[in-house]
């Protein structure tokens, strides 16, 4: 059949274009790419061979082989593994997954702009790494089952083409054409070398030949070890990095390694990273997530969902039982009791872990709670179990902690011993929290205020409630707990002003539910605050953003009664009850309590002429 030619989608361009051109000083890890490639192949097909029938599978003798050819410079990586058809290797090697996505574009810029050629890792680059020492590749692969083959190729210059083709038995030949200024690939010692390096732990032969007494022989190059079942003695950290990117395609070590056996009545080996990096498409819930699941040293599963909770997303790794059936279904896992109690045990290893991190090397659990704490969080909304075990994981600024992090249970200790509530606030940025005025009488008090930037934090904070017995309470909502000294002055003002307050609410009767004196206020002459129950503002952009429309419902409106605005206004109502400025003025009030609410005027053309008249006169 002839050949189909094909152009790379934009975006495979620009990251091939990164990769080669950037990750050059890490050359040899595409040998890693490509292997970690074959044996995820045949773990597919070793899984179908265990669970279909219909496919004549010859499972005994899996294995990975590399081929050098010195006279035509090629380095060729076989397996024999689940191979591809036509589709399949042009959707996954013309494409990039979840390319088109606002979050993958944004990546790129941000690899451009900083050079931080970590982020690269987070995409899965693997396969294409191979053009950093190829000038063009061929991959022919046959899928089982199917009844012929198809070659892929492909000089990285904007395109490649698809042909059919004869290929003997299933699985992929991957052909490497070397360039000339990477030949020591073609050398067997610095290959044997690299696979030693990073894919040791690879549970099939890695074979190369090699002549003995004049007859070529296949030797294994790895020790095909499962480093989860070794003991964690046996096993140096550097090994455990070289697994964990062989797994997670990442570039990076990762931030922590969990390697333990459950013994008892549940019994399974689980070896767990943390990365350093999120990956970006994290927020994403259709990624596939979670440990791959082994039985007995054979790969059910890539990625387990039932292993770990969705806020522990971000962990990777391998769980490994002996108890359950080879044959076991996606539907048999969501109800499986053993998967239940495995998913228990690895959530509290992996928060106990966390925990620990946090109280001895606070440093790196920065770094932990900056790239997953907005994840880890989730489960304050979602495990109502874990609560407030996971509350006490995050870290936050507060008004009196502005330069480092601190959490709920030092926030509780600094507590003086007559508050009785733990306030929060939050925010797009923590300067800009910082000037709300709703915080000015906790300032004024010195009574510390947690201060929150987080897109989902308000959904957080309202599913947590309490911490402690202490309830948490965002301070732009409902009453507040103030001193019993302020709260009667603040009734003798009320008393005072209530006919101006009466005229007020009168003439705002259709933008606020009430008017109040304020209570937070100290220099500032008025805000808005909401009901206990309402919405907030920073959920209510949340959902818009989303595309979600929210009721709008009224405010209430805090006016500080001490400020010299406010007393002007009482002498004018005093003398003349009626004067029209005391309409303008509550009508001014209003919008600039819709400012510093971060929000517009109502009408600005009014607004601004009001502003200016009040000038003219004062000047
Ligand atoms: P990743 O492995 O991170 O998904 P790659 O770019 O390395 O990314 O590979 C893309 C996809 O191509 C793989 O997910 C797999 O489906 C397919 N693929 C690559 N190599 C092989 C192989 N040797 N056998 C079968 N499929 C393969």
């Amino acid at each position: 059949m002839s050949v189909s030619n094909f152009e790379f989608k934009a975006e495979v361009k620009e990251l091939l274009n990164l990769v080669i051109n950037s990750l050059y000083s890490h050359k040899e890890i595409f040998l890693r790419e490509l292997l970690s490639n074959a044996s995820d192949a045949i773990n597919k097909a070793r899984y179908l061979s265990l669970t279909e029938n219909d496919f004549k599978i010859d499972s005994s003798g899996w294995k990975i082989k590399i081929v050098i050819d010195r006279e035509n410079k090629t380095l060729t990586i076989s397996d024999n593994g689940i191979g591809m058809d036509r589709d399949d290797i042009i959707n996954n090697l013309g494409t990039i997954a979840k390319s088109g996505t606002k979050e993958f574009a944004e990546k790129i810029k941000k690899i451009k702009e900083t050079g931080d050629m970590s982020l690269i890792g987070q995409f899965g680059v693997g396969f294409y790494s191979a053009f950093m020492v190829a000038e063009k590749i061929e991959v022919t692969s046959q899928k089982i089952g199917a009844a012929s083959a198809v070659k892929w190729s492909s000089s990285a210059d904007g395109s490649y083409t698809v042909e059919d083709v004869e290929k003997d038995g299933n699985g992929t030949d991957v052909k490497l054409f070397i360039k000339d200024e990477d030949k020591e690939f073609l050398d067997s010692w610095r290959i044997k070398g690299i696979v030693k390096k990073y894919s040791d732990y690879i549970e099939y032969p890695i074979v190369m030949d090699v002549e003995k007494d004049n007859k070529v022989e296949e030797e294994t190059i790895n020790s095909m070890q499962a480093i989860w079942l070794k003991n964690r003695s046996d096993v140096k950290q550097e090994e455990y990095n070289e697994f964990y990117k062989h797994i997670s395609h990442d570039f990076m070590d990762p931030l922590e390694t969990i390697h333990y056996k459950a013994e008892g009545t549940l019994e399974f080996t689980a070896l767990l990273f943390i990365p350093s990096k999120k990956p970006f498409d994290i927020y994403y819930k259709s990624g596939k997530f979670g440990p791959a699941l082994y039985v007995k040293k054979v790969q059910i599963m890539e990625a387990c969902e039932e292993l770990v909770p969705q806020y522990l997303r971000f962990v990777k790794g391998v769980v490994d039982s002996s108890d359950l059936p080879l044959n076991v279904s996606r539907e048999m896992l969501q109800n499986n009791r053993q998967i239940t109690q495995i998913n228990k045990n690895i959530t509290k290893k992996i928060l106990d872990t966390v925990k620990l991190m946090k109280k001895n090397d606070f440093s790196k659990y920065e770094i932990f709670h900056n790239e997953f704490g907005n994840v880890l969080k989730e489960g304050i909304h979602t495990d109502f179990e874990k609560k407030e075990e996971i509350a006490s994981l995050i870290i936050f600024n507060t008004l009196k902690n502005l330069d480092k992090k601190i959490d709920f249970d030092t926030y509780l200790e600094n507590m003086a011993d007559n508050q009785e509530e733990i306030y929060y606030i939050t925010g797009d940025t923590i300067e800009e929290i910082q000037k709300s005025p709703q915080l000015e009488y906790f300032k004024d008090k010195g009574i510390d205020v947690i201060l929150l930037t987080g897109e989902i934090d308000e959904i957080i904070m309202g599913s947590l409630n309490e911490y402690k017995g202490k309830k948490v309470k965002s301070i732009v909502k409902g009453e507040i707990k103030i001193d019993e000294s302020v709260k009667n002055e603040i009734k003798k003002k009320e008393e005072e002003f209530k006919d101006l307050i009466d005229k007020l609410k009168e003439y705002l009767k259709d933008n606020v539910k009430d008017v109040k004196p304020g209570t937070r206020l100290k220099d500032s002459l008025c805000c808005l605050i909401g009901d206990e129950h309402d919405i907030d503002d920073n959920m209510r952009r949340l959902f818009e953003s989303m595309g979600q429309k929210i009721p709008e419902s009224k405010k209430i409106l805090e006016i500080n009664f001490y400020h010299p605005v406010t007393n002007k206004m009482k002498a004018l109502f005093d003398v003349d009850p009626k004067s029209p400025k005391i309409k303008d003025y509550a009508e001014l009030i209003f919008d600039l309590a819709l400012i510093s609410n971060g929000e517009k005027p109502r009408n600005t053309v009014d607004f601004t002429k009001k502003i200016s008249e009040l000038m003219s006169e004062s000047i």
